[in-house]
C-alpha cells in the first residue's frame, strides 16, 4: 500500500521529488552541492599539501643545521665545479641549502664494490641542486625518488624497442646515466666526474631533467609548466628545434649516437643525441642551458627563451661560460 501511495504521489501531488521544475531545482542543487564539494575537495587538498610542503621545509631548514656541509668541502664545490662560477651570493646560499636538503633526503647506493667519497655525494647534489634555484617548489621537484645507483663507467643493457611502424629493435646500449620511472636515477661515477665543465656535457642535469619532465606523470619534453607559461608556444618552440636538428643531422630513426660522442665539427653544436626524441632533446636542451647557455641561446633562442621562464633565472646573467 505504502508503496502505491508514493507511487501515486509522484504524479498528482506536488511533492519536492515530482514535476519538471522540482525536479530541475533538485538537479540544481545537487549540481551546486557537487561544484562546492568539489571546490572544497580542491581546497582542503591545496590546504594539506600547503601544510605538508611547509612541514618539509621546516625540516629542510632543520637539516641546515644538523647535517651542514662543511666551509672547507663546500668551498671545494664551489671551485671544482665551472657552472657554479659567477652565481650571486643569493644563488650560492640557495644551492647550499638544496644540496644540504638533497644529500639528507636521497640515498647513494653504489654497485661492484664501489667506494664513493663526501667531494663525490657533494658533486652529484650541487649539480642536481642547480636547476632548482629559481624554483620555488625545490626539492619537492625530485620528491618521486630517493636512490642515486652510482657505478664506476658507463654501464652496457640489451634493449628492445618498438619503432612507429611495429618493428621491433633489439640492440646493446652503453648509458652514463638512467632515470627511472617512479624509481632512482642511476649515474656513472666517471661521467659524473666529466660532468660540471661548462662544456655542454652534464649527466647528471640530464638525468634530474628527465625527473623534471616526468613530474606530470609523462615523458615527453613538456614538464608542469610554470603559472603563466604558455604550453602552444613551448611545445611550438622544443617542436620546431627538435625538427631542426634531426634534418641538420640526418639521423636515421633508428640510429643510435651516445651520449657525448659524435658531435660533428661544423655541425650543429648541440650534442645529436637530443635527436634521439622529444625527452631526450628536453634533458640535453637542460645540459646546454646551464653548462653552455650561450651556446643554446645561439642555436636555439626560442628552446632557451622558454627555459629561462621555466627555471625562473637566466645562467647568462650568471656570468656563465660562452
Ligand atoms: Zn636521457
Amino acid at each position: 500500500m505504502e508503496k502505491a501511495y508514493h507511487g501515486d504521489c509522484k504524479k498528482t501531488k506536488r511533492d519536492p521529488s515530482c514535476g519538471s521544475r522540482s525536479r530541475a531545482r533538485a538537479a540544481y542543487a545537487d549540481r551546486v552541492g557537487r561544484a562546492l564539494d568539489e571546490s572544497w575537495r580542491r581546497g582542503y587538498a591545496r590546504s594539506t599539501m600547503g601544510i605538508l610542503f611547509h612541514l618539509r621545509e621546516k625540516r629542510r631548514q632543520r637539516a641546515l643545521v644538523e647535517h651542514p656541509i662543511s666551509d672547507e668541502l663546500w668551498a671545494w664545490a664551489l671551485g671544482e665545479h665551472r657552472i657554479f662560477r659567477g652565481l650571486s651570493v643569493a644563488e650560492v646560499a640557495r644551492l647550499r641549502a638544496l644540496t644540504t636538503a638533497f644529500l639528507v633526503e636521497k640515498r647513494f647506493h653504489p654497485v661492484g664494490g664501489l667506494e664513493l667519497d663526501d667531494e663525490f655525494r657533494v658533486s652529484v647534489a650541487a649539480q642536481a641542486a642547480l636547476p632548482l634555484i629559481g624554483l620555488a617548489e625545490g626539492l619537492d621537484w625530485y620528491r618521486g625518488f630517493s636512490t642515486i645507483i652510482v657505478t664506476a663507467r658507463e654501464y652496457r643493457v640489451h634493449k628492445r624497442e618498438c619503432d612507429e611502424a611495429g618493428v621491433i629493435h633489439e640492440y646493446d646500449d652503453e648509458l652514463a646515466g638512467e632515470a627511472f620511472d617512479l624509481g632512482p636515477v642511476a649515474l656513472s661515477r666517471a661521467d659524473v666526474e666529466a660532468s660540471g665543465w661548462g662544456d655542454g656535457y652534464n649527466v647528471v642535469i640530464h638525468e634530474m631533467a628527465h625527473k623534471l619532465d616526468g613530474r606530470d606523470g609523462e615523458y615527453d619534453g613538456v614538464p608542469p609548466l610554470a603559472r603563466g607559461m604558455d604550453r602552444g608556444a613551448w611545445r611550438r618552440a622544443f617542436g620546431e628545434a627538435f625538427e631542426d636538428l634531426r634534418a641538420r643531422l640526418e639521423t636515421p630513426a633508428a640510429r643510435k649516437p651516445r651520449r657525448g660522442k659524435l658531435r660533428r665539427p661544423g655541425g650543429p653544436r648541440l650534442d645529436p643525441y637530443a635527436a634521439q626524441s622529444p625527452d631526450e632533446f628536453f634533458a640535453v636542451s637542460c645540459e646546454y642551458f646551464f653548462e653552455q647557455p650561450f651556446v643554446l641561446a645561439a642555436e636555439y633562442p626560442a628552446v632557451y627563451e622558454e627555459l629561462v621562464l621555466f627555471f625562473g633565472r637566466d645562467p647568462r646573467a650568471s656570468g656563465a661560460v660562452s
